[in-house]
């Protein structure tokens, strides 16, 4: 039977990109050898590196004065060397969720960490809109999309002090404004490469500014001198990364990406505010079209268990809802095909009809 790959990272990948990869460990372009026993400095891998830092450049129209490197240590890391590279007194947070908060935790260690707004009065359902960003904080720190919740900021925000957003899983969804940013982050394995590399877009002009030593490796400049080589990257993941970019450059870029992800999320908003039995959990106007929750109606609920099972029988994979949300979340990635949105859509109808 067909799986229809709902995961929420690490998740679906293009076919494609999949059997590329497949093919580079048996034998990389033709060499006579894999991708996992060449230097990381060999003439093969450096043009691949250069190509995956290009296309990112002009995928999302990276203005000049930006670095894009490749780290290991998951988007967590970059929750520590954020506030490490950047913050020298005070740093403002938006809370929106899980990861936000874990980013707020890190950057207490370093100095005044402020939460400007928090949706946690109710289960982070919402994106806080009324707050002020304070004017002496060195940056302003977001979570553009909740992973867990299904919440997603897609404005480019205006912001009196550098912006850093955490694009773990909305990076290249959607054309991004990245001259409104001064770093962007992000786990690569929610929507461009396996687990094991970690990009950052860095406004090169904010490092260098605070006052404590920064160890070697947690030094945003050692991997923007080194073009991501200072030490071995993570070789497999970045290849994986440059395909799927690939990929989308292959696929009308950004534009193309974003109408898929529009069709997608409204044709799976728009089955669950007609149905009976479910209901979306998070408020309308900050719905996320890379995670989409909903759970049964209270006069239902006892079915839950019931449509899981009816839904994994269909082929459905990795539907169900974060343990703090309850219910299910269908992780709709760039690569997940509107094929698998609607095959979710048939399930939920018939199961309804059955009920
Ligand atoms: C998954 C995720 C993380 C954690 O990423 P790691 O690479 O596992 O550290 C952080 N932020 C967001 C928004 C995520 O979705």
């Amino acid at each position: 039977m067909k799986k229809h790959n709902f995961n929420a990272g690490p998740s679906i990948l293009p076919r494609e990109v999949i059997e590329q990869t497949a093919q580079s460990v048996l034998d990389f372009q033709g060499e006579g050898l894999s991708i996992l026993e060449i230097s990381h400095r060999a003439k093969y891998f450096q043009p691949v590196v250069d190509e995956a830092v290009a296309l990112f450049k002009e995928l999302l129209e990276i203005p000049e004065g930006y670095s894009v490197i490749f780290l290991g240590g998951g988007a967590s890391l970059q929750f520590c060397m954020v506030p490490y590279n950047l913050m020298e007194k005070k740093a403002a947070y938006l809370n929106t969720g899980t990861w936000a908060n874990k980013a707020l935790k890190e950057a207490r260690l370093f100095g005044d960490a402020v939460e400007v707004a928090s949706s946690k009065d109710a289960n982070y359902t919402y994106i806080p809109k009324d707050y002020q960003i304070p004017t002496d904080a060195d940056y302003f720190h977001i979570t553009t999309n909740n992973t867990i919740y299904g919440t997603e900021i897609r404005t480019d925000m205006d912001s009196p002090v550098p912006l850093v957003a955490d694009m773990s899983s909305d990076i290249l969804s959607r054309p991004v404004d990245v001259s409104k940013y001064g770093l962007i982050y992000g786990g690569a394995q929610k929507n461009l490469a396996p687990a094991g590399v970690t990009f950052v877009i860095v406004k090169e002009d904010l490092l260098g500014h605070v006052s404590r030593p920064i160890p070697t490796m947690l030094d945003y400049r050692t991997h923007v001198q080194n073009g991501s080589m200072f030490n071995t990257p993570p070789v497999l993941p970045i290849y994986t990364a440059m395909l799927t970019l690939r990929w989308l450059k292959a696929n009308g870029g950004m534009k193309g990406a974003e109408e898929r992800n529009i069709a997608k999320a409204n044709l799976l908003y728009d089955a669950i505010d007609k149905s009976r039995m479910f209901v979306g959990t998070v408020k309308a106007e900050d719905r996320s079209r890379m995670n989409i929750c909903f759970v049964m109606k209270p006069e239902y609920k006892e079915l839950e268990a019931d449509f899981m099972q009816f839904a994994t029988e269909h082929g459905m994979v990795g539907i169900k809802g974060h343990r703090s949300v309850g219910g299910f979340r269908a992780s709709c990635y760039n690569a997940l095909p509107i094929e698998s949105v609607k095959a979710l859509v048939d399930c939920m109808n018939e199961f309804e009809r059955k009920h």
